[in-house]
């Protein structure tokens, strides 16, 4: 009886906090998924910040309901971790949240006299269409058809607004993308992919299909030698050798994989050693990287490149494009920055006034700004701003910003500080390079083994971040699973 009581005591503990050693908050208004890590603070410290907050109101509305861990969407694309593994329910978060009875960060912090119970964080599962800045409104459409039929269109006020909306995959415009190729930024575009290469196999090792066929149906293409790009096709030779090889013996030899990079590198971002060492390891493992090489065209049957040193145009048949050349912003964040006046920057400042070098200045500043758009960064933004909102009276009584350029006194806040911890870049085999801090480079098995428990311990759930563990467990003991689920 005793030990069923401490069983029911832990599964609570578990259930209600579901991240002992972290605190999480997820505020992804009107909008995208900002998710503010509060990385490695204990519980209680959390806690004694949130206190001297007033009780606000928040309103997070996003199409999906859940929160998505995207640095782990390769492993999904290939079932080395399975898709629910990495995603936690919004509501889930806010239930937890809104069960401590304290309240941290304020999204609509419209200011009320409601009883500590009346706090409340509302999700709604909605995409925002558009913001009207001047009368402070975001207007929304729910996914849900109503019952009158459409979607239901509602309006959101707000006192403050955060925009987390992410990105969106960049095309380019090149003609045939956005018809013909797979992108990486979603769960369900991981998901596309993983059913995607079983088809191909399953396609290739039909009877009736020719040599020339199953050479053309095994040919996964991969445009842009990014991180993301370089990972998948990592996985995907991964799986190919590791596991859909004892499957599809028949047809493994006619399996090619080509990495399509328009620059002279791929993961140029990276260290020179981490970059040759990567080129280096695709290589020996088969995976064909064509740099220089820029798409032009895709159809449905064909992927066109132009070669930067011939100048010549290839055209070769293909079974699947992934397609991840970066990304760009959202249309409603573009609309939303002309209504506030910086979707102009660049033409204002060059008039020659004093408006015109006060404006070229805060384009330096903004430039200054310009961090990489990783996941490090959007939680390192989210933890920030949640402190800016926890202490917004006590800043606004002492600021403790910059001085103003334009009026006087200072910012309210100090500026946000980018505190770069390093980046991965898995490479297959059980390998990985890190970049970290100091211009140290990593690189090898071991390295593979830091990827493995950072990536755990960044994990937003005790839940998630077991079923992650399990998943890879699974994977080394019984491989990946190859069904077309
Ligand atoms: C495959 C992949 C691997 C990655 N690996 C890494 C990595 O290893 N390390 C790293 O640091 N970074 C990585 N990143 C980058 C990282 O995912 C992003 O930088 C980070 O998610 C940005 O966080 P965010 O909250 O700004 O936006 P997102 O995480 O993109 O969240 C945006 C949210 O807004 C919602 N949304 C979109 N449009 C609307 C709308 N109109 N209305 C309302 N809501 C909307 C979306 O549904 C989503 O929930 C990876 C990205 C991808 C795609």
């Amino acid at each position: 009886m005793r030990g069923y009581t401490f069983y029911q005591r832990a599964s609570r503990a578990f259930q209600d906090y579901p991240s002992l050693s972290k605190l999480v908050v997820v505020f992804t208004v009107s909008s995208g998924g900002l998710v503010a890590f509060s990385d490695a603070k204990p519980f209680r410290g959390a806690y004694a910040d949130a206190v001297q907050c007033d009780r606000k109101k928040k309103k997070v509305v996003s199409p999906r309901n859940y929160f998505a861990f995207t640095p782990l969407l390769p492993s999904v694309t290939i079932g080395t971790v399975e898709a629910r593994s990495v995603v936690e329910p919004i509501r889930n978060i806010v239930r937890k949240y809104h069960g401590l009875h304290h309240c941290r960060v304020s999204m609509f912090p419209r200011l009320q006299s409601a009883s500590e119970k009346d706090f409340d964080v509302q999700f709604r599962e909605a995409e925002c269409l558009r913001i009207d800045a001047k009368n402070k409104k975001v207007y929304c459409q729910s996914n849900q058809e109503s019952n009158l039929g459409g979607k239901e269109e509602f309006t959101v006020d707000y006192d403050y607004l955060v925009i987390a909306m992410g990105a969106r995959s960049n095309t380019f415009n090149t003609p045939g993308v956005v018809e013909n190729c797979h992108f990486l930024k979603e769960v369900e575009d991981a998901q596309r992919i993983r059913r995607t290469v079983i088809d191909c196999f399953e396609r290739a090792s039909l009877p009736s299909v020719s040599e020339e066929e199953k050479k053309k149906i095994l040919h996964f293409v991969v445009v842009g030698g990014g991180p993301t790009g370089v990972e998948f096709a990592a996985e995907l030779h991964d799986f190919v050798v590791e596991d859909l090889a004892k499957l599809y013996p028949a047809v493994k030899d006619h399996v090619k994989i080509t990495l399509l990079e328009a620059g002279d590198h791929i993961l140029n971002m990276f260290d020179k050693r981490i970059t040759a060492f990567a080129e280096e390891k695709f290589q020996r493992d088969g995976i064909s990287v064509k740099t220089g090489s820029m798409v032009i065209k895709v159809t449905d049957k064909e992927i066109s490149t132009k070669e930067r040193k011939t100048g010549e145009t290839l055209s070769v048949p293909y079974g699947m494009v992934v397609w991840s050349t970066g990304i760009g912003t959202r249309p409603v964040i573009m609309e939303f920055m002309k209504q506030i006046g910086q979707g102009n920057a660049q033409k204002e400042s060059t008039e020659l006034n004093i408006e015109g070098f006060k404006s070229a200045l805060s384009e330096v500043d903004s430039q200054m700004k310009n961090l990489p758009a990783t996941a490090q960064v959007a939680a390192q933004q989210g933890a920030y701003l949640a402190n800016c909102f926890n202490r917004m009276d006590e800043c606004e009584k002492h600021p403790e910003g910059p001085m103003r350029i334009r009026g006087s006194g200072h910012h309210r806040f100090r500026p946000f500080r980018y505190k770069h911890l390093g980046q991965f870049a898995p490479l297959g085999g059980e390998q990985a390079a890190a970049q970290l801090p100091g211009d140290w480079v990593s690189i090898g098995h071991s390295t593979q083994w830091l990827w493995y428990s950072v990536y755990a311990s960044k994990l937003v759930s005790w839940r998630t971040r077991m079923l992650v563990i399990s998943d890879w467990g699974k994977r080394f003991i019984f491989g990946r699973d190859s069904s077309r689920i």
